[in-house]
């Protein structure tokens, strides 16, 4: 069994505050180790499922922040970023049995998680067919795009919500609640446990039944905060401005709206 893996840090056990995602400051080591104890929980619970092969994708800011020497020896790290749409999902393909997200995050806008967030800052909100995108919901349709169901997840309390509304049998693994600016966990070492056993779970379950049906079109909506990012981005090909802020693009295929987001992002 060959098993897909993406990581980020906002949605591990206890996070609170920015400056614990930011490898220049000095909070942000303890949760670089949480991040990294969290995928390797992952890779141990897959192990035990039957896992022989497994892939990891840093997908926090540099991509820089695991300690690949922690993981298992059976473990390919990918660090850094090559720019491929696949982003997050970075090197999924169709020779993977199943995707486990860790450390996912509540979208742009929630009120899920004080660090929500939709891949940069420069979004209000997204949406993508009528629904506020996060980057579980792009991650997910990225792995179903290679025919890869994404059966296991953890992050804060709310996108685990979000997650098993979406797809009824993904497993899930709150690491937190967010209340305004704070968040309410468990120990991390329990949390850590918890990832273990319930990817264990997820792995042994029929992993077909988190298959996604990909949507036959896709429109995204795109609030910007800032006016003059919404004006420069409106011309990507098939652009569309519709107010100051707003921007929407239309396609029929899950590819061009990765492209387009490659191209529209940080700017
Ligand atoms: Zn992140």
């Amino acid at each position: 069994m060959k098993i897909y893996i993406s990581a980020d840090i906002e949605g591990v056990a206890g996070i609170a505050h920015w400056n614990e995602c930011d490898k220049s400051k000095e909070d942000y080591k303890k949760f670089a180790e949480q991040m990294t104890l969290e995928v390797k929980a992952a890779c141990e619970g897959a192990i035990q499922a039957g896992a022989n092969e497994i892939w990891v994708k840093d997908a926090h800011a540099s991509a820089r922040n695991i300690d690949h020497s922690m993981l298992p020896k059976n473990t390919k790290l990918i660090r850094g970023w090559s720019r491929h749409p696949y982003g997050m999902m970075q090197e999924i393909d169709s020779s993977f049995d199943a995707s486990l997200l860790i450390g996912y995050h509540s979208y742009a806008s929630s009120a899920g998680n004080l660090l929500a967030h939709t891949m940069s800052g420069q979004f209000q909100s997204i949406k993508i067919n009528g629904m506020l995108l996060s980057e579980f919901l792009i991650s997910t349709y990225t792995s179903n795009l290679e025919r890869v169901p994404v059966v296991f997840l953890s992050g804060d309390e709310s996108i685990c919500k979000v997650g098993r509304e979406f797809s009824n049998n993904i497993t899930t693994v709150a690491t937190f609640k967010g209340i305004g600016e704070s968040a309410i966990g468990e120990h991390p070492t329990v949390i850590i446990e918890k990832i273990q056993e319930n990817v264990i779970l997820a792995l042994k379950n029929d992993i077909t039944k988190c298959n996604v049906i990909m949507p036959n079109s896709f429109k995204v909506e795109i609030e910007y905060k800032k006016p003059s990012t919404a004006y420069r981005n409106s011309f990507y090909p098939g652009m569309k401005q519709v107010s100051d802020t707003k921007i929407v693009f239309e396609t029929n295929a899950y590819f061009e709206v990765l492209r387009m987001f490659v191209f529209t992002l940080n700017s």
